[in-house]
């Protein structure tokens, strides 16, 4: 734990990593999808919701796979998905406070777009403490665990990888990570699709709260 201290570049991933998956944040994102789905391809919310979950499993997100297959325009579909009410998701002071006491350079890596990040980040009260955000539009659409946003995100902030943690839900995003040199924390949680590669030895931490994570090693770097 103690060398964690050392680490030059935060990376967090945003839905359900910065905020809880108890939430239901990305359900509404999740439904923007299925309607999103079912308007333009006007079939009922059950096979919307069938579409949806075999693009993501098989392209990594459905907008992937709406690309691929259906040629849809991605920008319009972003913001349709991304247009959700959150303003009942309570602050963060704990995370905000912990934030704050990291002096070394952080980021957002999110396979959502900057508007979200931007909605979601406000939202708890945690905008504003982040040195830059990568979204999937800096990734050119294509979203971890593909190997190139990792690297684009690298090339964009100027990042030494050996000297970076990234901190995701979804333990198999963490893979090119740590095949690039950077240590990978993941987010304990139940969700299956999260969990299914959280034993591999890519992983190096298990964390179950974020923000008393940070607090351990804000403490540990003051001795
Ligand atoms: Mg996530």
């Amino acid at each position: 734990m103690k060398e964690l201290t050392e680490i030059k570049y935060w990376i967090f991933d945003l839905d359900n990593t910065l905020y809880s998956g108890q939430t239901k944040v990305f359900s509404e994102v999740d439904k923007k999808m299925s309607s999103f789905i079912s308007e333009k391809f006007n079939v009922d919310l059950i096979e919307a919701k069938k579409i949806q979950k075999e693009y993501f499993y098989e392209y990594g997100t459905t907008l992937s796979g709406l690309m691929k297959k259906k040629n849809v325009n991605p920008n319009e579909f972003l913001e349709f998905v991304h247009d959700i009410d959150i303003s009942w998701l309570p602050k963060d002071e704990f995370l905000r406070q912990e934030l704050i006491k990291i002096k070394e350079k952080k980021y957002i890596f999110s396979n959502g777009s900057h508007a979200h990040i931007n909605n979601v980040t406000k939202q708890l009260g945690i905008n504003g403490l982040f040195d830059g955000a990568f979204d999937i539009t800096d990734g050119d659409f294509i979203p971890k665990p593909h190997i190139n946003p990792y690297k684009k995100l690298i090339h964009k902030f100027n990042l030494n990888p050996k000297q970076s943690i990234l901190i995701e839900d979804i333990a198999h995003n963490l893979e090119q990570a740590k095949n690039l040199g950077m240590k990978t924390c993941w987010l304990e949680n139940d969700e299956a699709f999260a969990k299914k590669d959280a034993d591999k030895p890519y992983i190096d931490y298990k964390i179950n709260n974020l923000p008393s994570f940070l607090q351990k090693i804000n403490v540990l770097r003051e001795y």
